[in-house]
């Protein structure tokens, strides 16, 4: 269980109190695409206006980095925000993020009142953890609440520096929510656990894979990151993804699993194709057995039924990474039918954001998961057991 100060822990009233939130959320044409990240946030934020705090709310969106870019301002999220919270959430709409209209707002705010300031990336301080932005962003709050998990493996000024300017830095319920239930499966899974790792390369989940592999009963790799584990064993993976640097440690993943007890599963069949298009031509392949000019693009109809076995009994399963290239929907079959085994599954099923969140959203399982985290690369950090930088500047209970 989370050992840190929480909104819960803290007196509120008539105190100002920045909140960092995560409304990194896709927006088209002024218009949000995906509001999970907003509707997450919504707990902590109710919580500190029934308690009579003066709310001012900060996140970053997208990649702006250090310059304004008004296609990525925050102002349509506080437009829902509104709607949502079902009172108005005043946009302090400052370039410079704390600037006049922020000061201003701030000072003049009453007890349950909301506000939310600018895009924290317009200032180029803000991913450089530079002490301007975190003294600027302390200067309109005593009280500090990180409930960005999407970010907690950044050290940036709001998400850490800022902490060493206030009297108090707690987390939110979104954070201590995310923490517990992938601590809790990590560090005391009811077992079986499995995990079933996808995606694109070994290189950026070898340390997941390591510290996984010291946890589980059970370890499904799939994904364009399976092949290097094939060839590793001797396959030949015609131009699947590779990672030459990464087939020796492969293969000492593999024998670590077996030394440790893990039955680790690799892909035994695959969906093979000349290119990556809805027009190609598809076959099945065994997957150590792909001819030269091919590739493998998703599990097949083997591995599928394999993996949906091995999973059948598990009490705990984290999924984190596509079975294929699942964007494009020929190669999406082996990620769908991996989405509805978790659905069906009577187990704490945990998806660790990103591509494997979007998949299970869009296929309308979200609500039979019992945790999609928001947090895709924080997610696989914690899993990696690292301690998240926006985590660790926040004081233990
Ligand atoms: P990552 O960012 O490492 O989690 O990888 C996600 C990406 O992996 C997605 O964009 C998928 O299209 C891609 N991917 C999954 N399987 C394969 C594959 N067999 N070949 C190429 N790319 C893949």
């Amino acid at each position: 269980m989370l050992n840190k100060k929480t909104v819960d822990d803290i007196n509120v009233k008539g105190k100002n109190v920045l909140v960092r939130c995560d409304f990194n959320v896709p927006v088209k044409d002024g218009v949000i695409t995906d509001e999970t990240r907003i509707t997450a946030a919504l707990p902590t934020i109710r919580k500190l206006v029934a308690d009579g705090g003066r709310v001012i709310l900060c996140s970053h969106m997208g990649k702006p980095k250090g310059q304004v870019k008004k296609e990525l301002s925050l102002a349509p999220v506080a437009d829902r925000l509104s709607e949502l919270l079902g009172q108005p959430v005043k946009f302090a709409c400052d370039d410079e993020v704390v600037g006049v209209n922020a000061k201003a707002a701030a000072a003049e705010m009453k007890d349950g009142e909301v506000i939310l300031l600018e895009n924290t990336r317009f200032r180029p301080e803000e991913e450089k953890n530079g002490e301007n932005l975190s003294k600027d962003l302390a200067s309109l709050a005593s009280v500090y609440v990180n409930d960005a998990f999407g970010t907690a493996h950044r050290a940036h000024a709001s998400t850490a520096g800022v902490t060493s300017y206030v009297d108090e830095a707690v987390v939110g319920y979104l954070m201590e929510k995310e923490i517990n239930f992938l601590g809790n499966a990590v560090d005391d899974p009811v077992r079986p656990f499995a995990a079933i790792l996808g995606g694109s390369k070994v290189s950026s989940k070898i340390s997941v894979i390591n510290n996984l592999l010291e946890k589980v009963d059970v370890l499904i790799i799939g994904g364009g990151m399976g092949y290097t584990f094939v060839k590793a064993a001797g396959g030949s993976i015609g131009k699947s993804l590779l990672e030459e640097d990464y087939l020796e440690y492969a293969s000492e993943m593999v024998k670590k699993a077996e030394e440790k007890g893990v039955k680790l599963l690799l892909p035994v069949d695959c969906i093979i194709a000349s290119e990556i298009s809805d027009d190609a031509e598809t076959a099945v392949s065994p997957v150590n057995a792909i001819p030269d000019d091919k590739m493998g693009l998703d599990i097949g109809p083997e591995t599928i039924k394999m993996f949906r076995d091995a999973v059948k009994d598990c009490r705990t399963v984290i999924w984190n990474g596509p079975m294929g290239v699942f964007e494009t929907p020929k190669f999406a079959k082996g990620t769908e039918a991996i989405a509805e085994t978790l659905a069906e599954l009577d187990a704490t099923t945990i998806i660790g954001g990103g591509d494997s969140a979007a998949a299970v959203n869009q296929l309308g399982f979200g609500d039979k998961m019992s945790h999609i985290s928001t947090g895709g690369g924080a997610s696989l950090e914690f899993l990696e057991g690292k301690e998240l930088p926006g985590v660790a500047v926040i004081a233990e209970k």
